[in-house]
């Protein structure tokens, strides 16, 4: 199983960079890449990431500030290989990173090698590539540099969505999101607040932490603590969402599950950290159609959250996602959706009807419903939802309110306010004052008028 070609060893590879001499200050990386064929494709794919980032490739260790060390461990033999390679590395320059099949095995790398500075397991590019940024930072270079610092984002200039972890370890029937993409797998505290801290830089007024599962963020890995801004961050949603308020910009959080510790969110929109702006996928409010869904949090008493929520936070705006028809739903059970809805009144509300998706277990359920049946229910959910909708948005005429600006013309500046997420929620258009706008500005308006979800406003 052993293929190590020449130029991925630093210590045997000295054509690697022969073309390119490193320029000054370039970040460079070694890597010895062990194992088959698959493990070499995640080798280059590791050093394209890193080569298109700006770093340079060291051909041997001592000019490397840290070694990839790609591991195999399909056989004894090549365990052994893989160990004995993290050691020379180790001793031969001592920054060392750990990736590769082996690297799935990391109680037993740490016990051999105590001193390796990370340990991810095969494809987990992402995770390399924090590893890297943690050991050796970037020195982003505009004039030659493939990339802007702040990466390649296809959102404006002035908001970024800041992903957290991957993957889900719910199983949630009509989902194929564990199946497809794993695991919950999170990112280092540290990493995710680099990247955040580089969007900062770069000008991004407004970050939106997303996931899949947002509150479980850390879990997988102990809610490990990683340096930034040198200080230990633990990696969970509280004391994430704490640090990334330090950055001064808008911070908003999205795939929120109720788990009893998201209380400890409320304080921190108090204190200007986050945005008081929770998006919980509730998907229904009827436990039964909860646990044959088998949602997280099934049985939680979210009435009752939602209230002692508003209590400590009244301006807090809630968002959520429902789903009508799912098989098996009684009219009884959508009447208590309905009810429900009324009662929590939420901010934003967005409604699917129940659809199979191939390789869903929801699919296998019974007492599929007729599509007449999800169109009428959806009808009556989105009239309820929208008579909630028009009532909020007519309570807030005469508020004055601070938007963040997304676009401008001739006409007018198109904004949101705290309560709206882009794509998703609703808008700000300001009619009048908005000469001198431009997108990313924050600032005051009154509103005038109101609609079902958008709101029409004056700069003042
Ligand atoms: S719906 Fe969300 S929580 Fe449920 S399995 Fe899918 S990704 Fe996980």
């Amino acid at each position: 199983m052993k293929l190590n070609p020449p130029e991925l060893r630093p210590d045997l590879a000295p054509r690697i960079n022969a073309a390119e001499p490193p320029r000054p200050g370039q970040p460079r990386v070694g890597m010895v890449s062990l194992g088959c064929p698959k493990a070499l494709v995640d080798s280059e794919r590791i050093l394209t990431r890193l080569r298109a980032e700006g770093y340079a490739l060291s051909p041997d260790y001592q000019g490397a500030g840290a070694v990839i060390v790609n591991t195999c461990g399909f056989l004894d033999s090549a365990k052994a290989e893989s160990l004995e390679a993290i050691g020379e590395a180790l001793t031969e320059n001592g920054r060392v990173i750990v990736t590769g099949c082996l690297g799935a095995d990391e109680g037993l790398i740490r016990e051999k090698h105590p001193k390796v500075l990370a340990v991810t397991g095969p494809q987990q590019y992402e995770a390399v590539l924090d590893a890297v940024h943690a050991a050796l930072p970037p020195a982003p270079d505009p004039f030659v540099d493939l990339i802007p610092a702040a990466g390649v984002r296809l959102t404006p200039r002035h908001y970024a969505y800041l992903k957290i972890s991957e993957g889900c370890d719910h199983k949630c029937r009509f989902c194929v999101i564990p199946a497809m993409r794993g695991p919950l797998r999170s990112r280092p505290a540290g990493a995710v607040l680099r990247e955040a801290e580089r969007l900062a830089e770069a000008g991004v007024k407004e970050l939106l932490v997303i996931s899949q599962d947002t509150s479980a963020y850390g879990k997988d890995i102990a809610y490990a603590e990683s340096p930034w801004r040198g200080a230990a961050r633990r990696a969970h949603i509280t004391d994430l969402a704490s640090a990334l308020g330090e950055l001064g910009i808008w911070v908003r959080l999205h795939y929120i599950y109720p788990y009893p510790h998201v209380d400890r969110l409320i304080p921190l929109m108090a204190e200007g950290k986050v945005l008081p702006y929770l998006d919980i996928p509730f998907q229904h409010s009827h436990p039964d159609v909860l646990k044959r869904m088998a949602r997280p949090a099934a049985s939680a008493k979210t009435l009752d959250r939602i209230a002692a929520w508003r209590r400590e936070r009244p301006d807090i705006a809630l968002r959520s996602t429902f789903i009508v028809g799912y098989p098996g739903e009684t009219e009884a059970e959508f009447a208590h959706l309905l009810d429900w809805l009324r009662e929590a009144r939420l901010d934003r509300v967005g409604c699917f009807k129940y659809e199979n998706v191939a390789g869903a277990r929801a699919n296998a359920l019974e007492g599929h419903l007729p599509d007449e049946v999800k169109e009428e229910r959806y009808a009556r959910f989105m009239e309820v939802s929208q008579r909630i909708s028009e009532e909020k948005m007519a309570a807030r005429v005469g508020t004055r309110i601070e938007v963040i600006v997304d676009e401008v013309d001739d006409e007018g500046a198109v904004a949101r306010s705290k309560m709206d997420a882009p794509e998703i929620d609703g808008q700000v258009f300001i009619d009048e004052g908005f000469a001198g706008l431009a997108p990313g500005n924050i600032v005051e308006v009154t509103i005038e008028e109101a609609a079902e979800y958008d709101l029409w406003a004056r700069r003042t």
